[in-house]
């Protein structure tokens, strides 16, 4: 057994440092995905994976310029600009995916940040949702503390809110937003008691140190996130990072078992990408620590093929969707 094991489970430590986690990351692959599987069963039922599930509720039009989407209006790529959804709409798609089994119910608008002329109809989203018996989660980018608290009144649970990268890449990634206003709004939805929901992209051209500079941002944020989704770059036509070298998967593997270690509490969620994952290489994450799945609006329709696929990859790895855990300290959310 690795020698850090015992400690690692002992503890959520939240002042790692650059060359631990690249030594975590250098491991032999038997060695880390042992470590880390080792600190999952210490948290978690090691065959119970949590299913996510999104509406986007404001598409396309958005005025940052993330390299990686296809929403910003910054890019060639960007999908047409939609209008806030009326109320009755995300009801309805609530409802529907309620019947169709989903326990918690994401939100996502592509803003830079959220208006206050916005707040309100959001908050109605909120309550309402709520009031079906669903967990709720919002992702609308920056928020302030009044709009925070605010949400958090209107009953909501999660706000998903991802740090991307390293601090030392992010430039390179984004221009209109500083890494410093992702921690800011972290902090006021964890001053408002609302649960966190961060995580990152991989696989956009950073190099490992950045990887593990994610990892410790994230780890090291005076609350560890709740969830902590982990994405796999998707490359769109006319973004920005299309054409970009693609990572190994098993350093995709890796990752996520560095963050099952470093963040022992939390739901490691495997989100974007997934659908260009193989079979093998998903239960592979599984085997590294990941614990949560999402799914996108497409569940919502009951003959979604890639719903059937993914129960049928659930069955032949015996695994479970989890429905609540007494190891598990807090629950996820459900945003991208
Ligand atoms: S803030 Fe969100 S919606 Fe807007 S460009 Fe960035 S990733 Fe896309």
């Amino acid at each position: 057994m690795p020698e850090n094991v015992a400690e690692t489970q002992a503890t959520i430590r939240q002042d790692w440092k650059q060359e631990e986690v690249e030594a975590l990351f250098a491991l032999p692959f038997n060695d880390l995905l042992f470590q880390a599987q080792t600190v999952h069963r210490q948290h978690f039922d090691a065959n119970a994976v949590q299913i996510s599930t999104l509406l986007s509720i404001k598409t396309g039009g958005c005025a940052e310029d993330c390299g990686y989407c296809p929403q910003s209006a910054h890019h060639p790529s960007a999908v047409k600009a939609e209008p806030l959804m009326p109320l009755e709409e995300v009801m309805k798609s609530a409802n529907d995916a309620k019947d169709a089994g989903a326990s918690r119910f994401c939100m996502g608008a592509a803003w830079r940040n959220l208006k206050d002329r916005d707040l309100e109809r959001v908050a109605a989203m909120v309550e309402g949702v709520k009031s079906l018996g669903l967990e709720t989660c919002v992702t609308l980018g920056m928020l302030e503390e009044h709009q925070a608290k605010r949400l958090k009144e209107a009953g909501l649970d999660y706000y998903n809110h991802n740090l991307d990268t390293s601090p030392e890449f992010y430039g390179e990634i984004i221009s209109t937003r500083t890494y410093e206003d992702r921690l800011n709004t972290l902090s006021h939805v964890r001053d408002a008691g609302i649960n966190v929901c961060s995580g990152g992209i991989v696989g956009m051209g950073e190099a490992r140190t950045d990887r593990a500079g994610l990892l410790i941002s994230l780890a090291n944020l005076p609350t560890q996130p709740q969830s902590v989704p982990i994405n796999l770059l998707v490359q769109v036509e006319g973004t920005p990072l299309n054409g970009t070298d693609n990572l190994d998967a098993l350093e995709f593997v890796r990752t996520i078992a560095v963050a099952r270690i470093m963040m022992p509490k939390s739901f490691v969620r495997l989100s974007a990408g997934r659908e260009n994952m193989s079979d093998e290489m998903q239960a592979m994450c599984f085997l590294a620590g990941a614990n949560s799945i999402f799914y996108g609006e497409k569940l919502l329709t009951t003959d979604n093929p890639d719903t059937n696929h993914d129960q049928q990859l659930f069955k032949r790895l015996g695994i479970t969707p989890w429905v609540g855990d007494d190891k598990a300290e807090d629950k996820q959310c459900s945003a991208a």
